[in-house]
């Protein structure tokens, strides 16, 4: 019981930590006092977390500023560039880098093509540590201020060693990724799974800013989930929680590609709403099936309601399940087709169970195609501060 209570203090006293830095970094230079007052830390606690991170060197004292008639205050400010991290995301088709600065802010971003299914892991590793090399070059960056990489990984990632357990994405099995990296960079690497590491951008710098419990539905070519809980992204015991796509819906229904019937993303995700749409008319992608509704086609029409009532009904189980305060919708159904976002509101109001009706809110992705790379980068920017 010590032990639980021990744990639970010592990550409040980090949240506290990182939530003060974050209030430094958005509203640099800003005084003591005026962090109490948006914290409602009391002055104490604030007055001991600013002095750790002034020893840590992330946290500077600067001039005295007047804070009003005859008062003057100390101020404190970060270094923007005291330490840089890169966010990777790996792609089907696509590897996006960024370089973020201490203030959070990307000071660069870059994209290079790939196929990840014909690529060996080797490869891929040699192509990001290529493009790395490349960036820090051109943007004659100081590499003893690059404190790290992160990088958001499609699959079921063993984020504490670094290795890649299976990703159908990247056709990979057990790939200890992060030391591959490792070897040829040398600097520090981190790995976590893509959904992970998208809310945790969303959480500390996108759209559930100021949310305390956050869950993240991905709906595109696969169906995916992230609860994130007062910072703490929830993991599970392998690190596997959130894998939405595979629940059942069915037991007798449509065969899925993990070889069980009835997964719910056989029935939302983008496949198989294509071939459900494909039964009544040739369409080739999405974009069609939209545009037939558009169209006021009524097969079209059908499909799309159908398709929000299951994501309805998932948002429902999600919000009986953990009762967060917010549900962000994100993935290339939502992004690429917004107008789907009110009919999937329209069917939460009947679907989701009365008591959960007002307890949280639908958001959408702020950071959009950049969260992976945003949040990457964080996740290795948080673990320098709780570690520094
Ligand atoms: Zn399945």
């Amino acid at each position: 019981m010590k032990k639980i209570e021990k744990h639970d203090q010592d990550v409040i006293r980090l949240h506290n930590k990182q939530m003060i830095l974050e209030i430094i970094k958005k509203r640099r230079p800003i005084s003591r006092a005026e962090i109490t007052k948006i914290t409602k830390l009391s002055p104490t606690s604030v007055g001991r977390i600013v002095g750790e991170l002034c020893e840590q060197g992330l946290v500077r004292e600067t001039a005295l500023t007047s804070v009003g008639v005859g008062r003057k205050a100390i101020m404190l400010d970060i270094d923007p560039q005291a330490v840089f991290t890169f966010g990777v995301d790996i792609g089907k088709k696509v590897i996006k880098f960024g370089v973020m600065e201490f203030s959070g802010k990307l000071l660069h971003e870059e994209r290079v093509e790939h196929t990840a299914l014909k690529a060996t892991p080797e490869a891929t590793a040699a192509l990001i540590s290529e493009t790395i090399n490349v960036i820090i070059a051109n943007k004659k960056l100081d590499k003893s201020r690059i404190i790290g990489i992160g990088i958001g990984v499609p699959g079921v990632i063993d984020h504490d060693r670094g290795i890649v357990q299976y990703s159908s994405t990247l056709g990979w099995r057990n790939i200890p990724f992060a030391q591959f990296i490792q070897d040829k960079l040398h600097i520090l690497t981190v790995i976590d799974n893509d959904l992970k590491v998208k809310i945790l951008a969303e959480y500390l710098l996108g759209s559930a800013q100021g949310s305390r419990k956050t869950a993240l539905i991905e709906l595109g070519t696969g169906v995916g989930s992230s609860l994130i809980i007062d910072g703490d992204i929830f993991r599970g015991g392998s690190n596997s929680a959130g894998e939405l796509g595979h629940t059942t819906l069915d037991p007798n229904g449509n065969m899925c590609e993990c070889g069980k019937r009835g997964c719910l993303q056989t029935y939302i995700d983008e496949s198989a709403i294509l071939h459900e749409a494909n039964r009544i008319k040739e369409t080739a992608d999405m974009q069609q099936l939209f545009a037939a509704a558009q169209n006021e086609e009524n097969w079209a029409q059908d499909i799309i309601s159908r398709t929000s009532l299951y994501i309805g009904i998932t948002i429902n189980n999600i919000v009986c399940m953990y009762n967060p305060d917010a549900v962000i919708l994100c993935g290339d159904l939502v992004e690429n087709y917004s107008e789907i976002v009110p009919l999937i509101e329209e069917q939460c109001g009947q679907v989701v169970w009365e008591p959960f009706r007002d307890t949280f809110k639908i958001l959408t992705s702020e950071l959009k195609s950049k969260s992976i790379v945003v949040g990457a980068a964080m996740l290795v920017m948080n673990n320098y501060v709780d570690k520094s």
